[in-house]
Parts: structure tokens; C-alpha cells; sequence
């Protein structure tokens, strides 16, 4: 399992990730919110993470 978290003071909600990842998605406060926190496969969570200009995202194994 991989746990993903998005750091919200971060974020600067540029939408990168959105568009790499459909489990993330950009909502009214302006900032990126995942759709799953756990996951049983990074799969595209680490492209997100990857592609984040300012690392605001963190994928972790449990
Ligand atoms: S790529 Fe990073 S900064 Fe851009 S919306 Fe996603 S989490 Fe926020």
C-alpha cells in the first residue's frame, strides 16, 4: 500500500498534476485534492509527485 498526501500550504495549484493523475483534482479552494489517500499501487500518484514544480506531493510505502 502506498499512502499519498498533498501539501496544501504547498500547492500552488498549477494543476500538473491533474493532468498526469486522475486520482488528483483541482477544487474550489484552488488547490490539488486527492481522491484516495491509500492506494494498493503508486501507478500514477508518483508521476504527480514527480511532476510538481513545487513538491508538494508525497507518495509513501506503508
Ligand atoms: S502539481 Fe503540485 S502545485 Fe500543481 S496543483 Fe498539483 S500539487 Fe499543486
Amino acid at each position: 500500500m502506498f499512502k499519498i498526501s498533498v501539501d496544501k500550504e504547498k500547492c500552488i495549484g498549477c494543476g500538473a498534476c491533474v493532468a498526469v493523475c486522475d486520482n488528483l483534482e483541482i477544487k474550489d479552494d484552488g488547490k490539488a485534492h486527492l481522491k484516495k489517500t491509500e492506494v494498493e499501487k503508486e501507478g500514477c500518484n508518483k508521476e504527480a509527485s514527480d511532476t510538481c514544480p513545487v513538491q508538494a506531493i508525497e507518495v509513501k510505502e506503508l
